[in-house]
């Protein structure tokens, strides 16, 4: 067990529906806090660096026109085991798939349009956090 940094974005379906405040309480009523946010509007290219592990895949044309569709907010969520525990919270990538309770089974409507991202691994954690936000904007506990 270790005190992590993790980056969640609550994705376009999420922010229209107006449940970024529920999205976060999932996080504080789990042991995760909140150590940068901002909302923005993502380019073509801002969301086609993000993922660029999907370059390529069927669904990656798709997934880069929802999440340029409306505004995401993008936060660094820091605590215990913060990758893991960001990823238990979030639920199966396919809403249908997620246990009840997870924020994908709860407030995603398909597997485009999900509710939520989270970094899957340290590795991708430390590259998602700087692709977003300067070391200042990061808050130190
Ligand atoms: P996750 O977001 O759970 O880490 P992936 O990294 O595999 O999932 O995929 C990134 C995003 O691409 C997913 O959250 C989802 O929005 C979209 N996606 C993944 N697989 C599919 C698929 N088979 N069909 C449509 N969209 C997909
Ligand atoms: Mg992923």
């Amino acid at each position: 067990m270790s005190i992590e940094k993790t980056l969640s974005i609550i994705k376009p379906d999420a922010v229209s529906k107006n449940i970024i405040g529920k999205i976060i309480t999932r996080f504080e009523d789990n042991g995760l806090y909140l150590v940068a946010g901002k909302l923005l509007h993502l380019s073509d290219d801002d969301a086609g660096g993000f993922y660029q592990e999907h370059k390529g895949k069927p669904f990656y044309e798709d997934l880069i026109k929802f999440m340029t569709s409306g505004p995401v907010f993008i936060q660094v969520l820091e605590g215990e085991d913060a990758i893991t525990k960001n990823r238990e919270l979030m639920g199966d990538t396919d809403p249908t798939r997620a246990i009840k309770g997870t924020i994908r089974a709860d407030f995603a409507n398909s597997i485009d349009a999900n509710a939520v991202h989270g970094s899957d691994s340290q590795t991708s954690a430390i590259r998602e956090i700087e692709y977003f936000f300067k070391a200042e904007e990061v808050l130190n506990k």
